[in-house]
């Protein structure tokens, strides 16, 4: 593997960036060459969403014993749950040899930059905050109040993607087709 694809990917962004989707065109396109590190969460599982591929959905009180017991590289609270990265999902990818990537939000960026995960990061930004609400309202997984949370959140997430330093590159995804294209020319090219 060249050096470069040895350096786990972390994507982040407002929720209803398209992080999710652009990982699944990655994992679509190149199944044996990613991992996903997958998080634990205390939020619900969305319909679909299969429990340890998605995310591991532990109860508040597990999660409180796995932040005791040091399992995390980092973790946070968004929109009123608990997320976090364990040491052993990244582990579990790393060992097979494959680029991990992960999806998170921006207080664990920063707790990953301290660690030494040696990564990558990539900032997806929405084309605006107005579609960045359509396209949240249009995934049609939110309530009212978490819309509102995520949204609020989404102020603060694109001013620290924006700040210098935050990002190794800034992906607008205007049409899914183009942000790929440059997701994947930073991935292997860069
Ligand atoms: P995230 O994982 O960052 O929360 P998603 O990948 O779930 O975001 O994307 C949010 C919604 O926007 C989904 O319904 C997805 O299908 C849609 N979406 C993603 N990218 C685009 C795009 N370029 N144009 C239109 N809709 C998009
Ligand atoms: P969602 O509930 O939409 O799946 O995710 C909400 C937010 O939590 C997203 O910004 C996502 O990137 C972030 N997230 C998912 N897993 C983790 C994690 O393990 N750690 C942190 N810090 N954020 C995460």
């Amino acid at each position: 593997m060249a050096a470069i694809l040895r350096r786990p990917i972390v994507l982040f962004g407002p929720s209803g960036s398209g992080k999710s989707t652009l990982i699944k065109k990655l994992f679509a396109e190149f199944p044996n060459d990613f991992g996903f590190s997958v998080s634990h969460t205390t939020r619900s599982p969305r319909e679909g969403e299969v429990d340890g591929v998605a995310y591991n959905f532990v109860k508040r009180e597990e999660f409180l014993r796995m932040i005791e017991n040091q399992e995390f590289i980092e973790h946070a609270q968004f929109s009123g749950n608990h997320y976090g990265s364990s040491i052993k999902a990244v582990e579990v990818v790393q060992k097979t040899g494959r680029t991990c990537i992960l999806d998170i939000e921006i207080e664990g960026v920063k707790q990953v930059k301290k660690s030494n995960l040696n990564a990558r990061f990539v900032f997806v930004s929405p084309p605006s905050i107005e579609i960045l609400k359509q396209r949240l309202v249009g995934r049609n997984t939110e309530t009212d109040d978490s819309l509102k949370k995520r949204l609020d959140a989404a102020i603060g997430e694109m001013e620290y993607g924006n700040s210098p330093g935050s990002h190794d590159i800034k992906i607008v995804n205007d049409d899914i087709d183009n942000a790929y294209k440059t997701l994947k020319e930073f991935i292997f090219e860069s």
